[in-house]
């Protein structure tokens, strides 16, 4: 390789760690490896709603309901590897391609239903959501919980500090990751970017 150069590889960890395992002269070439997060389910939701209103479509409110609900299960229970922007494009267009029969359909103007979001985990979902799944907010600024529902206004405060919540997307309470947010809620979070770099030497920084 000519002086100077970098090399940059990028891709799932394990399929990485598999490809580098039989690759061993590139492998002894790669001095760091940056791990980025993959995304929460309400960044996830944040990312679809984001994309949606870029086409100008909208989420009803049954819709904005099931989209984090439908997000924890894809993430925790099914596809782990699901919380890249891919992962929220393809739902995305998934829910689009249900309405519009060409693909140049115009969707200006388009509401997404719940039944647009329909996907493998639909089953499962199906019961925790005829109970009214709690979702929850994690204050920015205390910390604590606050509770979430569809369409909660970008102006609303924590009820415990009044330090404003922002437009995050709730937490669905019965999932692994709040129960996991729980155990962390003392440490600050600043997003999905990279929060550590690892020296293939076995050191983190
Ligand atoms: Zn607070």
């Amino acid at each position: 390789m000519p002086q100077g150069t970098s090399l940059l590889i990028e891709g799932d960890r394990d399929a990485l760690s598999i490809f580098l395992k039989f690759n061993p002269t590139l492998d002894k070439l790669i001095s760091f490896e940056f791990h980025f997060s993959p995304y929460t389910p309400p960044e996830m939701a944040a990312l679809f709603a984001k994309r949606s209103l870029q086409d100008k479509v909208t989420l009803d409110h049954e819709a904005a309901r099931k989209l984090p609900l439908l997000l924890h299960f894809l993430q925790e229970r099914m596809q782990k590897k699901f919380g890249d922007l891919q992962s929220i494009e393809n739902l995305y267009l998934s829910a689009l391609r249900k309405e519009a029969s060409a693909p140049s359909s115009p969707v200006s103007g388009f509401v997404i239903t719940p039944e647009h979001l329909e996907t493998p985990v639909d089953k499962l979902i199906a019961k925790p959501a005829s109970r009214s799944p709690a979702f929850a907010v994690i204050c920015p600024a205390c910390h604590t919980e606050n509770p979430w529902v569809p369409g909660l206004p970008e102006q609303t405060r924590c009820l415990h500090c009044e330090a404003p919540l922002g437009d995050q997307w709730g937490i669905w309470k019965d999932s692994s990751y709040f129960r996991k947010r729980q155990d962390t809620s003392h440490l600050a979070r600043t997003g999905a970017v990279a929060r550590r770099r690892i020296i293939r030497a076995g050191a983190e920084t």
